[in-house]
């Protein structure tokens, strides 16, 4: 309970924190992009004068330059600029450093964020699942698990099974009269990969990009929320996970969920 308390006080402060933060970080960037443009038009200045001077050195005459490059070396405050170039590489050094120092600071105060997580077994979260799903399923479908072998996962595994349950009854769902939900696991690298596959409807092509908004939903008043798949995806995401779609209309789809066996990281890094 206590650290509860503790989350909620640190999201109470979130705000207050990003506005801190944007002050904090706008000021350096804002100087180190200045002196990126006077850099670069010193620079400019620079290529013109050595392009000016050789051909000064090549021409017949190379006194008639004089002017020109006097004229080019005040335009571009070639002189001023000289002396000041390192000092304001210097600064912006310092200034990103400054940056450096503040993000690094956001990722440790986040990392007190992550939840506990626990070392959970795939198939047991999976199994509970297609139990919970049982009644949507009903008689509609066969499940058919091809488990393969995967180590401990460290994850949430309540919030895990609640995305399994919501991949199972949509896909129990897009069954229209008798169907195939397979559900097939598999280790690869530092990965495991769960396959929610369905001989059901299948999805449009133009509906796809949509299917994770909040609220999006084709079906009837009642029976759809539109919040299965988005919750099930920010949930994925803060394990460090991605869930991929591959559909046919009229053939069916498949869900692909895959996840870190190690678990979420601090910087949501996948
Ligand atoms: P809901 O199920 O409440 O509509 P979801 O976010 O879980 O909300 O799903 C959004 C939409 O994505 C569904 O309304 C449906 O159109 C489509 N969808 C999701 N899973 C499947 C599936 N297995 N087969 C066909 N369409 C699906």
């Amino acid at each position: 309970a206590q650290s509860q308390l503790l989350q909620s006080e640190k999201l109470a402060s979130v705000g207050q924190l990003a506005a801190g933060v944007a002050h904090e970080i706008n000021t350096p960037i804002a100087y180190v992009q200045t002196n990126l443009k006077t850099l670069r038009d010193y620079l400019d200045g620079v290529f013109a004068l050595l392009g000016l001077y050789q051909r000064a050195q090549e021409s017949a005459d190379p006194a008639a330059f004089s002017e020109r490059i006097a004229q080019k070396r005040q335009e571009a405050d070639i002189d001023y600029v000289t002396g000041d170039a390192f000092t304001l590489l210097d600064d912006s050094e310092y200034g990103l450093r400054k940056v450096t120092t503040i993000v690094r600071g956001l990722k440790d105060f986040s990392r007190i964020d992550v939840p506990q997580t626990e070392e959970a077994d795939v198939h047991m979260l999976l199994d509970n699942a297609i139990n919970m799903a049982r009644h949507e399923i009903g008689h509609k479908a066969r499940v058919q698990k091809v488990y393969g072998e995967i180590p401990p996962l460290r994850c949430l595994p309540f919030q895990l099974s609640q995305v399994f349950l919501n991949l199972l009854v949509n896909a129990a769902h897009a069954i229209v009269e008798r169907g195939e939900i397979r559900v097939t696991t598999r280790h690869e690298g530092d990965f495991a990969l769960v396959a929610i596959s369905d001989t059901g409807v299948g999805i449009a092509p133009e509906n796809l990009p949509r299917l994770f908004e909040p609220f999006f939903t084709t079906k009837p008043i009642g029976i759809g929320t539109g919040l299965g798949l988005s919750v099930s995806w920010g949930i994925v995401k803060a394990h460090g996970g991605t869930i991929d779609v591959d559909s046919v209309p009229g053939k069916g789809s498949t869900f692909i969920v895959r996840l870190p066996l190690g678990g979420p990281t601090s910087d949501g890094a996948s």
